[in-house]
């Protein structure tokens, strides 16, 4: 792992205790693929982080290009085939106080890479997964990839204790907003794809992003906006968009199948087709 400067091994790679990503979570994260041993959407990812950053005053502790070089040198150094790369940035490390360290205070950087198990999430595909639902109980600016995640951790808990592989947020209106770890989309009888608009109230998906690019190409229908729990149940296909999972199908929520309980035949369309249009680097 790269941490603030050094490659140094997992098993020594630690932050100080005065971390304020350790004390406050004050700090945020990318999660990349890795497959062929190269980075996916890599400069949207950089985009996304400028976001995070900017939304919270953290300093860009370098350029974007040299952040870049360390994660493809993480990526190197574990050699990951496929896998995910992880970046966290934190406001640094100073003594605890809640307002913001001096400005001189250099924000913490930290990479890892793994390798995830290919044929295992293939055949998490094969067969779909379950979601449950779940009240939406986080604060309203979740555009910001943030690393405080206490309310996605509880929801995936909830799930993986409920036979689920993921959680899909409610909000108080009765609309999913989005999964604990992932984008939710559905397809409806008439084939037209339909996820929430990437608002203050969803993370804005790099998958996301780049299957609605593709989308046009593919001759598919694209609706940007809530549906209820209930459309989804009863809609052709469901699916989750993640950059660990790529595009998930999602074929039970809360114990009720969708369509014939396997993944539909768009969604598995759109796994196969979506390294087409991804950037590798
Ligand atoms: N929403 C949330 C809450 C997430 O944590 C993630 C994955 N980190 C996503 C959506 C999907 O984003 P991406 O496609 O960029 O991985």
């Amino acid at each position: 792992a790269y941490v603030n400067g050094c490659y140094k091994n997992m098993r020594d790679a630690s932050v100080n205790i005065e971390d304020r990503g350790f004390q406050f979570a004050d700090g945020v994260y990318e999660v990349c693929e890795i497959r062929g041993g190269r980075i996916v959407d890599l400069p949207r990812h950089l985009g996304r982080l400028q976001h995070s950053l900017s939304e919270l005053r953290i300093a860009l502790p370098m350029a974007l290009p040299a952040l870049s070089v360390i994660m493809h040198e993480v990526v190197r150094r574990n050699r990951v085939n496929y896998g995910i790369v992880y970046l966290q940035i934190t406001r640094g490390v100073a003594r605890r106080d809640h307002g913001f360290p001096a400005a001189s205070v250099p924000p913490s950087v930290v990479v890892s890479a793994r390798s995830l198990n290919f044929a295992k999430n293939q055949n998490t595909a094969a067969h779909g997964i379950k979601v449950i639902t779940y009240p939406e109980n986080r604060w309203p600016r979740v555009d910001i990839k943030s690393v405080a995640l206490l309310p996605n951790v509880l929801a995936k808990q909830a799930a993986r204790e409920a036979g689920a592989y993921e959680a899909w947020y409610v909000d108080v209106d009765g609309f999913v907003t989005e999964g604990s770890s992932s984008n939710a989309w559905i397809i409806t009888h008439d084939g037209v794809l339909v996820t929430r608009a990437a608002t203050d109230a969803i993370l804005s998906g790099i998958t996301r992003a780049v299957l609605i690019d593709a989308l046009a190409t593919m001759q598919l229908t694209l609706e940007q906006r809530p549906f209820t729990p209930q459309e989804a149940i009863q809609a052709a296909e469901a699916f989750v968009t993640a950059s660990s999972q790529i595009v998930m199908p999602v074929v039970m929520i809360d114990g009720k199948a969708i369509a014939d309980g396997i993944p539909g035949r768009i969604t598995r369309k759109l796994r196969e087709e979506f390294h087409r249009f991804a950037l590798f680097s």
